[in-house]
């Protein structure tokens, strides 16, 4: 149940539509990150909420590097204003927006999201912004054709959000339940029914990617993008493989439940390969 709370946006497509009742704006720094926070002027404490996540999400975002351009942080207040201002109906689960350099996030207030919650989703939809910003430039994000599951996929880990999808035990079930579905080449059309399950695949592919190339693998695919290559081509030159040959080792290891340890569990953790080690 606790998964199905989440919030957790999505990024690359549509446009913002201006919300015209966030007068209150104001500005904060956190450390080399910059921000404006927009908010309704009696929205006091939902912007003090949102103002300490920010503070506290960007320490933890060093992991890939910093937020070279200021992000201008609007507090929507209520989940219809949100849906409005990002042009998408019926995602009921959406709780805030990412681009380059803006979120759109909806009110805490509103959704009765704890401190921890507000935590999580701000470091989550800031993981977004670096991302974009450290792929490309303010013209050019927006056509590297980013998948799903790499955008959701370092987001939700950078959050440490996974408590709140399926296990590999579970996704490895649905997968077997559902064998026509295309989980990565149809993640964007599949999340807004099967949310859960499409982040689930997400999250733990990219905690297949990191055990197999490191932070380093992810940041050289961010930054082999800035320098010119789309989504493909970078994460070819930088993880040694195609996305196409990635994603279906990752789905042969669903399948094969390779994240049982080949079902040797006595077996000595060191004789293990990285990849058949349980995720915690
Ligand atoms: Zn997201």
């Amino acid at each position: 149940m606790r998964w199905l709370l989440v919030f957790v946006a999505w990024s690359a497509v549509g446009c913002v539509a201006p919300l015209a009742s966030l007068t209150r704006v104001t500005p904060l720094e956190a450390a080399s990150a910059r921000f404006t926070l927009m908010t309704e002027p009696g929205a006091t404490e939902d912007e003090a909420r949102v103002r300490a996540a920010l503070t506290r999400a960007v320490p933890k975002l060093e992991r890939w590097g910093s937020l070279a351009a200021p992000v201008t942080v609007r507090i929507a207040p209520s989940h219809k204003a949100l849906e409005r201002a990002v042009r998408r109906n019926g995602y009921d689960w959406l709780r805030a927006w990412a681009r380059y350099d803006e979120l759109i996030i909806q009110s805490p207030g509103s959704w009765a999201g704890t401190d921890r919650d507000v935590d999580e989703l701000v470091l989550h939809e800031l993981s977004h912004c670096l991302m974009f910003q450290r792929s490309g430039t303010a013209r050019d994000w927006e056509s590297k054709r980013i998948p799903l599951w790499f955008r959701e996929g370092l987001a939700t880990v950078t959050a440490d959000q996974g408590l709140r999808f399926p296990s590999l035990e579970d996704l490895a079930d649905w997968v077997a339940r559902n064998p026509g579905l295309d989980v990565f080449g149809d993640a964007e059309q599949l999340s807004r029914e099967a949310y859960g399950q499409i982040y689930g695949v997400a999250f733990h592919a990219m905690r297949f990617l990191l055990r197999r190339v490191g932070d380093k693998g992810v940041i050289d695919t961010m930054d082999a993008m800035r320098a010119g290559d789309d989504f493909g081509a970078a994460f070819t030159r930088a993880a040694g493989t195609t996305p196409a040959r990635f994603e279906a080792d990752f789905l042969n290891y669903l399948r094969f439940r390779g994240f049982r340890g080949f079902g040797l569990k006595a077996r000595p953790r060191f004789f293990q390969a990285p990849e058949a080690l349980p995720a915690p």
